[in-house]
């Protein structure tokens, strides 16, 4: 292995190495590291056949399906960039990201085919669709399934290498889409060197964290991954499912998320860690089924993707038990960047960690000078995890990645230690006559109030200040607080320039994206 290029072929070859060991686990559909291994080199075999040669980009268009993992190995082990497109998007969205990566070949769902067939003569580039658990067949499309069988063919497929493909670690991979929280969704263009420094210094991470406590290294065995996340998000492309391949894991699917389901799969399966965003740990928790089940198999719950309330840790901690873990990262960081657990996170309930491995990050202020530990200013990152670029988008390029590293647009500090604090985003930051309110520290003051489950801070507009806070609430169901009370507990522990001057209390839990991040612009407008 010592010359083997850093590529996804090689992380490939890694699983095969699991053999009969479970990769995947879809309701009654079970898959080994070999049958998938064998499906992936018979589908790049297929995709060749049809002209798709390196650097053509082949977008996927599914939910988490077993199709999924063999798709995007199929694609980026012959050279190929896959795009993988988010499932929550319309029509016209996913129109959008087929034009705009120019793809070539679509795998998708069936839901998925329903929403782009009306808009396929908007894209000429794409030149072939392959549709997946599909029975009727419109035009012009063909089945994944009549290339290499249904799940449970896939271990009696040729016994084949990959195609011979020179791939190499500066190679284009992937263009991953941002969640679109602050504007337009960005491709972001990352290498196969990317993901793979970022399996290992993930790795890494975690056995040093380990060792600065001076325990023993955990067992290496598989361990058992409900993966509820999607994959078409760079959390769980990298460092759920190939940080599974690496270490041989088995994942689980979920045709839908249902905590209660979800209770039921980690009970049968002995599941040994979930989680993913915040707002999963948090429906796990507070599910009234949860005692019905035996849970006991969980050892950890680590999630990251948006900010989470400081109790949530010490939560997870008592009622299951498991290790919590929290980390910071972005689709233009290939996922990881920082990350904690376990006591050092029960200690700072609100840091995201220090960074991996191979990571670096500092913070300037609006100048551009580098800010002493303790000082909030907006965080860059730097690392081989760091992607080239925006794909067909160079000024974003241009200003997000500037002398290698990358622009976060987060607002942060740093402590003495080096474990870092995500304090607000640089476009949520409110500014009430020219005093900047950082949104998770309000949000912090009103999550720790008992009657509170999720809350979120907006700036809404003043004549004069240009900006006052307001904060929407969704209370913990049999509570009650008025808005009073809620500005009272605030005014008791801020200063009065940070109490929200309106609280709106919505029935449901606050509105959230694919990738678990609260809607603020959407919030904005219920104050309108
Ligand atoms: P867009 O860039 O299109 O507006 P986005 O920034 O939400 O969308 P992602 O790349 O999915 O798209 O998310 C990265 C962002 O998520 C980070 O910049 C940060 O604001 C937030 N984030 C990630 N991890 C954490 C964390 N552990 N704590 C707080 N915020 C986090
Ligand atoms: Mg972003």
């Amino acid at each position: 292995w010592k010359n083997a290029p850093e590529n996804l072929a090689v992380l490939a070859r890694i699983g095969r190495s699991h053999g009969d060991a479970t990769f995947l686990i879809y309701e009654e559909e079970r898959v080994s590291y070999e049958a998938w291994f064998r499906a992936v080199a018979a589908f790049g075999r297929h995709l060749q056949s049809l002209g798709v040669q390196k650097g053509d980009r082949v977008a996927l268009a599914m939910r988490n399906l077993p199709e999924w993992p063999v798709a995007f190995f199929a694609a980026v082990t012959i050279g190929a960039i896959c795009v993988p497109l988010n499932a929550w998007w319309t029509g016209p969205e996913l129109a959008y990201g087929l034009a705009h990566s120019g793809a070539k070949v679509l795998v998708c769902d069936g839901e998925r085919l329903d929403r782009v067939l009306p808009h396929r003569a908007e894209l000429p580039d794409l030149a072939h669709v392959i549709v997946s658990r599909r029975d009727d067949l419109p035009a012009g499309v063909t089945t994944l399934e009549s290339v290499i069988g249904a799940s449970s063919n896939w271990g009696a497929l040729p016994d084949q290498d990959l195609p011979d493909v020179v791939i190499a670690a500066d190679d284009d991979a992937t263009i991953l889409y941002t969640s679109g929280t602050t504007g337009n969704p960005k491709g972001a263009l990352g290498t196969h060197r990317n993901f793979v420094t970022n399996i290992f210094s993930s790795a890494y991470g975690a056995a040093r964290q380990v060792l600065r406590r001076g325990e023993a290294l955990p067992d290496p065995a598989r361990k058992v991954l409900l993966t509820v996340i999607p994959l078409f998000h760079a959390t769980a492309c990298s460092a759920t499912m190939m940080g599974a391949i690496a270490a041989g894991h088995t994942m689980i699917f979920m045709y839908k998320w249902e905590p209660e389901k979800a209770f039921q799969i980690i009970e049968r399966e002995k599941v040994n860690s979930t989680g993913g965003v915040p707002t999963i740990a948090w429906q796990l928790l507070e599910h009234p089924a949860r005692e019905k089940y035996d849970l006991s198999s969980l050892e950890a719950i680590g999630y990251g993707g948006a900010p989470s309330a400081p109790d949530l840790v010490r939560k997870i901690r008592e009622v299951f038990g498991a290790l919590p873990a929290n980390g910071w990262g972005m689709t233009e960081t290939t996922a990881t960047v920082t990350g904690l657990s376990a006591e050092d996170y029960l200690n700072r309930p609100t840091s995201c960690g220090p960074p991996v491995a191979v990571a670096q990050l500092k913070v300037l202020d609006e100048e551009g000078n580098p800010l002493p530990p303790g000082q909030i200013g907006e965080l860059y990152a730097n690392g081989p995890m760091i992607v080239k670029g925006y794909w067909n988008n160079p000024e974003a390029t241009a200003a997000t990645f500037i002398d290698g590293w990358v622009r976060t647009g987060d607002l942060a500090w740093i402590d003495e230690e080096g474990f870092c604090y995500i304090a607000d985003r640089a476009k949520d930051i409110v500014i009430r006559g020219g005093e900047n309110i950082y949104s998770s520290e309000v949000e912090n003051v009103l999550y720790d109030h008992p009657a509170v489950m999720d809350a979120a801070v907006v700036g809404i507009p003043h004549r004069t200040l240009g900006e006052e806070p307001a904060a929407v609430v969704h209370l913990t169901p049999g509570q009650s607080a008025t808005e009073v009370e809620l500005q009272d507990w605030v005014r008791a522990r801020l200063a009065a320039f940070k109490v929200p001057v309106r609280i709106l209390f919505l029935t449901e839990t606050l509105p959230r994206n694919a990738n678990g991040k609260i809607l603020k612009k959407d919030l904005k407008a219920l104050f309108d």
